[in-house]
């Protein structure tokens, strides 16, 4: 097993043992792809969409927010395209019976070449120190020439596959490349088939094809469907936003990778209306928009890129992907799409209804073009889970676990802990805690020593630890711990509530 093998699983230990994320009906043996949030999971990713929402909703006076319900009505996804043609290109392997996407075989396969570029890039940046020109190397080492035009021989003829159908050729590609199974290690390969990705069900007692709904693949369409119902009532000018977080459901023929692929999971999306023509200037605007929300963080830059999309979706005219590192590599995050005006017009066309837009100055009416963000919750999760889980040694030889989550994010903001169980600390405690919890998330801890209560809630990436010890009853001073510095402080009661608000504040992550 790989270390980065090795850190999911020590992740997905740690997020069930303290109480962050549970297999679904685990007494059952669980369900594939499908995750429960315990306690702090649910309070992590309630502080995740709190971060969003604030960000695109509350700071941008032109953005809304609301919360369509998962059932459509089924004309919506006849419309949307998604009946017809949100389909995975499938392929098994006749040995190991497993199935895969043939795409995402092909991505991983690049991605290896990628990967050996960049090893020979960092050889020549050891070899040549500062005087390293990365752009020229990359154009004259003819290794990596090598490499990045087979690359691009690979990505031009998948496009070319997938845009036009051409699973048989998808397949000899496939085999072309040598392309193996990582389980079984063979090349016996089914032909590549189209499967359709959305669940259906029967609403009513009524079956048949006229009462097939669909559980929503993905929220933007409930923000399309409502587009004139917004803009009326909210007397929105164009440019605005809508943006939605809700479930999405997604029958993924390959879900692993803990909560990174799932079949039942949140979207946070928000879609732009803007004039035709302007659409370019805004897919621009929230590419860096979304990488700064993203940067904010302080997991590190080099951990995010943009990668374009080789093959556009039905709809859009750009699109673009922030990846993240996660542990097993650079995957998807979010999406950053310029939809057109796809979407509005399929659904005048299937209504019969106008969903334009008025311009009172210039006297025109139009269907405005979208640009769209969609980022993944559990993705963003599981982010931020495996940037933040680290296993340190510490100077006494001791080691510790603790997740250094951003303070603003983290489930609990400080917990509270009396020395002893006795002598009027427990109430002292109590009292402190009644004061903070009306603004910060509190937990009481009295069981163990204080170096294990400590080393709980480094666990829990609790960022501050408040201890009520005797002097306290007589100074009204706590012993403060920093989790991440394991500094402690002296301070008095009454400043606790400036100290930790200072480093557990949204506001920081919002302007910067
Ligand atoms: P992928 O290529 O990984 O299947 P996608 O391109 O189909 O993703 P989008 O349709 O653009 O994804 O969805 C927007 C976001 O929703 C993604 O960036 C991702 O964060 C999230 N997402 C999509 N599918 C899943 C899933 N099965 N489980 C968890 N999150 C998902």
């Amino acid at each position: 097993m790989s270390v980065q093998e090795d850190k999911l699983k020590d992740i997905i230990g740690h997020a069930k043992e303290y109480g962050f994320v549970f297999p679904s009906s685990e007494i059952y043996d669980g369900l594939s792809a499908t995750y429960d949030y315990g306690q702090l999971g649910a309070e992590l990713k309630n502080n995740i969409k709190n971060y969003w929402w604030k960000a695109m909703v509350h700071m941008h006076e032109n953005i809304v927010g609301i919360d369509a319900a998962i059932f459509m009505h089924p004309t919506t996804w006849k419309a949307s395209g998604h009946v017809d043609a949100f389909n995975d290109p499938l392929i098994d392997n006749k040995d190991s019976k497993k199935r895969y996407r043939a795409d995402v075989l092909l991505e991983e396969h690049m991605e290896k070449i990628r990967a050996k570029n960049e090893k020979e890039i960092e050889k020549g940046r050891a070899k040549f120190g500062d005087s390293f020109d990365e752009a020229t190397f990359r154009n004259t080492n003819p290794n990596v020439v090598r490499r990045s035009a087979e690359i691009k021989g690979i990505e031009d003829k998948m496009r070319d596959c997938l845009e036009n159908s051409k699973l048989d050729e998808l397949k000899c590609l496939i085999d072309d490349l040598g392309i193996v199974c990582p389980i079984s290690g063979s090349k016996n390969w089914t032909e590549v088939r189209q499967f359709n990705l959305m669940f259906a069900t029967e609403l009513g007692s009524v079956s048949g094809e006229s009462a097939k709904i669909y559980l929503r693949p993905e929220t933007a369409q409930g923000i399309f469907v409502n587009f004139l119902n917004v803009q009326k009532s909210g007397r929105m000018k164009i440019p605005f936003g809508i943006a939605q977080i809700g479930k999405a459901f997604r029958n993924e023929i390959v879900a692993r990778q803990f909560i990174f692929r799932m079949r039942e999971f949140e979207q946070m999306e928000m879609q732009f209306f803007v004039k035709p023509g302007e659409e370019m200037k805004w897919y621009e605007y929230w590419k860096n928009f979304r990488m700064k929300w993203h940067m904010a963080l302080g997991f590190g830059d080099k951990n995010y890129r943009f990668h374009d999309h080789i093959k556009l979706a039905h709809y859009a005219n750009a699109a673009c992907d922030i990846e993240h590192e996660f542990p097993f590599g650079f995957k998807e995050l979010e999406g950053i799409h310029s939809r057109t005006d796809f979407d509005l017009k399929q659904h005048e066309e299937f209504s019969g209804k106008k969903l334009r837009f008025f311009d009172p100055e210039t006297n025109e009416s139009y269907i405005p073009f979208v640009v769209e963000t969609s980022i993944g919750l559990d993705r963003m999760f599981l982010a931020i889970l495996s940037q933040s889980y680290k296993n340190e040694k510490l100077e006494d030889g001791t080691e510790r676990v603790v997740l250094s989550i951003p303070p603003a994010l983290a489930p609990y903001k400080v917990a509270v802990l009396p020395l002893v169980k006795k002598d009027g600390l427990p109430e002292k405690a109590r009292e402190i805690i009644d004061m903070l919890k009306l603004d910060f998330n509190t937990q009481y801890d009295e069981k163990d020593s204080i170096g294990k209560r400590y080393r709980r809630q480094d666990a829990i990436g609790t960022p501050f630890s408040v201890t009520v010890d005797h002097d306290t009853l007589i100074d009204h001073k706590v012993t403060i711990r920093d989790r991440d510095t394991m500094l402690q402080d002296r301070v008095l009661i009454a400043d606790l509530h400036r100290i930790i608000d200072e480093k557990v504040n949204m506001r920081k992550l919002l302007v910067g």
